[in-house]
């Protein structure tokens, strides 16, 4: 079988995030200028065998759209699966900007949105980590979560929170975010190909 979505590996379901597709928003970011003229293909690899593709494109310059097949089962049938993830675009504090995923679940922002049965966060597909940088991991991830918790999740300034102190904590949830993804990123340099 060829095309988009096809390779030897199955789309089976997985619950490590080590074993999952994926997209970063680091991807995204460059290949931004490339996305807005034309769809891209987006393959994953583990050594020599290929893990499967997917289609990416940009809609309105600020939504993904990702389309790829699935099947539960290396003997089932395929599927199409086509989903449309909205993009952020947030201020870095030394000039440019960044691009975040909102996951299309859960309504979170996310840096690396996960192509499975569907595409999510980490958290909608209840994945988990195997290995090495879990504790690491872990611990930016409940300090951003309490960020969040102070802050909400639709980036808009609580009432009474004082302007700067706002921005504060959100300079520094993306701070923990961009950490997370470096981290991430040197866990799965050996499972991608973009
Ligand atoms: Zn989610």
């Amino acid at each position: 079988m060829g095309g988009i979505g096809s390779g030897r590996g199955c789309w089976r379901s997985k619950n490590f995030v080590e074993e999952t597709r994926f997209i970063t928003s680091k991807w995204v970011k460059a290949h931004l200028q490339l996305l807005q003229k034309q769809p891209l293909q987006v393959n994953w690899h583990q050594g020599k065998e290929s893990l499967g593709s997917a289609s990416v494109s940009l809609v309105n310059h600020n939504q993904l759209f990702v389309q790829y097949k699935y099947r539960r089962s290396c003997e089932g049938d395929w599927s199409t699966v086509t989903e449309f993830i909205p993009l952020q675009f947030s201020a870095c504090r030394y000039g440019g900007s960044r691009v975040w995923f909102i996951c299309p679940k859960c309504g979170r922002r996310a840096a690396i949105i996960y192509v499975d049965t569907v595409v999510a966060c980490r958290s909608c597909l209840g994945l988990h980590y195997q290995s090495e940088y879990e504790d690491d991991i872990s611990r930016l991830q409940s300090k951003t979560r309490k960020i969040f918790d102070r802050i909400g999740h639709d980036y808009v300034r609580p009432k009474g929170m004082h302007h700067k102190t706002y921005e504060c904590l959100l300079s520094k949830a993306n701070e923990l975010q961009i950490s997370q993804d470096k981290l991430i990123e040197a866990k799965f340099r050996k499972l991608v190909q973009l």
